[in-house]
């Protein structure tokens, strides 16, 4: 994969990488081969350099790894998606208006979610909760009475309480019942507080998104109202005088579509249950037509998990044409449009920057193989293998004898018939024997199955300071592709392929899972290791979910983060504007239940103890009492030597 022929380019980083395929018009690779920001796209000339931003944050004395925020891209992609149903709403001549919110559980961050809010002020972009505490957070946060709050999830008393609780306060918040009894629920505290809900229900639909989330839809799905539902929750509420609170319909058929067929036929069904309860006598003034809206994390542009075949504009264009059609052909008025695009709002604005620490080599420890009086025959065999390699002419029969040879030497040595030194012997002629066949085959037409694997098991693994855990979630838990490339060097030819390992003690915390050139892979071409220059590498499209899911799995906490802002008139186009600290040892540790302060005064007594016992000199005591107190205030991944 990584070509030794040919020369190397930009142009050719760029097919590996795909940067500007999965970019979203945010990053491609610059002349200098480093990764290049343009926080805006419509302003071109505004154009942040990688590396740059790394200096910066070294010279703010922030330890790597770090999530790094760009709040303009975060801004560019509320105004996208607000402008693209605008625009089409305008075009199509759809009578009702678009009125989005975004669901705080993709990323819950109250900068993140205070940024949206503020770029999305001009659109009366509005929020969506999907629990209690959620619900707390979107009432204190957007006290725009002309933006759309949609409720979420299952509720009780007190949410319902809450609910209403926004409605005194002039809100639209809107109800959106999953299940009936929280209708029933809802009418009740409603009556008794005597304030009238805005009250949708969600459908539970039988068209099923295609994708990692498809269970979302069909008979099966966790949330929403059967076709009868939804028939007695209007009559219910024409029954109780209610009938004017039901204002919305939603449905959501999963997260990540990745075809676009079911964004229309979720359309033409929402559509028609719409149209039909209009009939019925219920007006209703929203149709939600909940998340989905894709991100290409693998740049193919496909039907693949971790990408999709359609764009903004055709989503969108498909939400609006597609519900005028329904509307037109059923006669009944366009509704107001609302959507939960969350994925798609926060998936480009961060991502994870760490640093590589190190290279495990598979096979790199070597002994010398030189012939020793009275050896195994076995290590003969070995070495006459290696002798004959060039005269060999069926590859595969020498793959089966090298494999047997050092299956039986195992064997062998655990019945005390092979000493260690000639186990190793054997076992470093067998990778010599193997790095000859990888670069043999090459070069071939045609490569057996079982030596495919041999790239696999030759490559090396990049050991990278984070934890999979806790910075991408997703990529353990559901083989979720994240793009990662070097932020650096990108001019120069990648010479070595790897896969990337974490600082975890598991052996899941790694990613094996990359799209080199439209393929998707299990090692990506990196550079090698330089002894004095650090080499960074970077997790992109980490805003959505992954920023926020990640768990404290062998105590590793959250990472420190810098927010960029974009600055026409600064020499390098930004400025960090705010440094958020990542958890400290002690901060893990209390969340874990223990007692850090007492921890740090069992050490002291114990070191004292020393100290009186003339182990330790007095003022080294203090030296290694401070030490570990410093440690426990410290950060919780590896420092690196600056
Ligand atoms: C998770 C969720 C969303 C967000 O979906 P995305 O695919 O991230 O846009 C929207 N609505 C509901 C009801 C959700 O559960």
């Amino acid at each position: 994969m990584v070509g030794t022929s040919g020369n190397w380019s930009i142009e050719e980083a760029e097919r590996i990488y795909g940067v500007s395929r999965w970019g979203g018009g945010y990053f491609h690779i610059g002349e200098n081969g480093n990764i290049k920001i343009t926080p805006n796209p419509s302003d071109p000339s505004v154009q942040i350099d990688f590396k740059a931003v790394i200096e910066e944050i070294h010279e703010e004395g922030v330890q790597l790894p770090v999530v790094v925020r760009f709040h303009d891209i975060l801004r560019s992609q509320v105004a996208n998606l607000n402008t693209h149903f605008r625009n089409t709403i305008s075009e199509a001549e759809y009578q009702g208006e678009y009125h989005g919110v975004y669901p705080v559980k993709v990323n819950q961050m109250r900068e993140v979610v205070e940024e949206v809010v503020d770029a999305g002020a001009p659109f009366n972009y509005g929020l969506e909760a999907g629990s209690k505490a959620e619900l707390l957070t979107v009432l204190a946060l957007n006290n725009n009475e002309d933006s759309l709050t949609v409720l979420n999830g299952y509720k009780d008393e007190e949410f319902m309480r809450l609910a209403l609780l926004g409605r005194k306060l002039g809100r639209r918040m809107v109800v959106v019942v999953e299940k009936y009894s929280e209708l029933l629920l809802l009418v009740r505290i409603a009556k008794e507080l005597k304030i009238d809900p805005i009250i949708g229900v969600r459908a539970k639909m039988t068209v099923k998104g295609r994708g990692k989330w498809e269970s979302s839809g069909g008979d099966r799905a966790k949330f929403g109202l059967s076709f009868a539902e939804i028939i007695n929750t209007a009559r219910y509420l024409k029954e109780h005088d209610m009938a004017h609170c039901f204002k919305l319909l939603h449905f959501h058929i999963g997260s990540q579509l990745t075809d676009i067929r079911s964004v229309k036929e979720a359309i033409s069904e929402g559509g028609r249950i719409y149209a039909e309860l209009h009939k019925m006598g219920f007006p209703l003034d929203y149709v939600d037509v909940g998340g989905g809206l894709g991100i290409d994390y693998d740049g193919t542009a496909s039907t693949s998990e971790s990408s999709r075949n359609y764009s903004m504009q055709e989503y969108v264009s498909d939400v609006v044409y597609g519900m005028k059609e329904m509307c037109d052909l059923e006669g009944v008025p366009h509704p107001n449009l609302v959507s939960e695009s969350g994925r798609a709002i926060t998936a480009h604005h961060s991502c994870v920057i760490t640093e590589i620490m190190g290279e495990i080599k598979s096979n790199s420890a070597a002994i010398d193989t030189g012939p020793k009086d009275g050896e195994h025959y076995f290590v003969k065999n070995m070495r006459e293998m290696i002798s004959n390699f060039d005269q060999q002419t069926n590859m595969q029969e020498l793959y089966n004898d090298a494999s047997q040879y050092k299956e039986q030497a195992l064997d062998a040595f655990k019945l005390s018939v092979l000493s260690l030194e000639e186990l190793a012997k054997i076992e470093t002629m067998y990778w010599e024997i193997m790095t000859r066949l990888q670069a043999y085959y090459a070069q071939a037409e045609y490569v057996p199955e079982e030596l495919q694997e041999l790239d696999f098991n030759l490559s090396s693994q990049y050991l990278c300071n984070f934890s999979v855990f806790q910075s991408a979630a997703d990529t353990w838990a559901i083989d979720q592709l994240l793009p990662v490339v070097p932020i650096s060097r990108l001019h120069e030819r990648p010479e070595i392929n790897c896969s990337l390992v974490d600082i975890t003690c598991d052996s899941d915390g790694k990613i094996d899972q990359f799209s080199v050139g439209r393929e998707i892979t299990d090692v990506l071409p990196m550079h090698r290791l330089k002894a004095n220059e650090p080499y960074y590498i970077g997790l992109f499209l980490t805003g959505a979910y992954q920023d926020v899911m990640g768990d404290m799995h062998n105590l590793f906490g959250r990472l420190n983060e810098v927010h960029i802002f974009s600055y026409d008139d600064d020499p390098q186009d930004f400025y960090i504007e705010e440094v958020v600290k990542g958890s400290s040892v002690e901060d893990v540790l209390s969340i874990m239940q223990y007692n850090p302060k007492a921890m740090a005064y069992d050490m002291k007594r114990l070191i004292d103890k020393q100290v009186s016992a003339g182990v330790i000199k007095p003022r080294e005591g203090v030296r290694w009492t401070d030490f570990y107190e410093d440690c426990l205030s410290g950060y919780t991944y590896l420092k690196t030597a600056k």
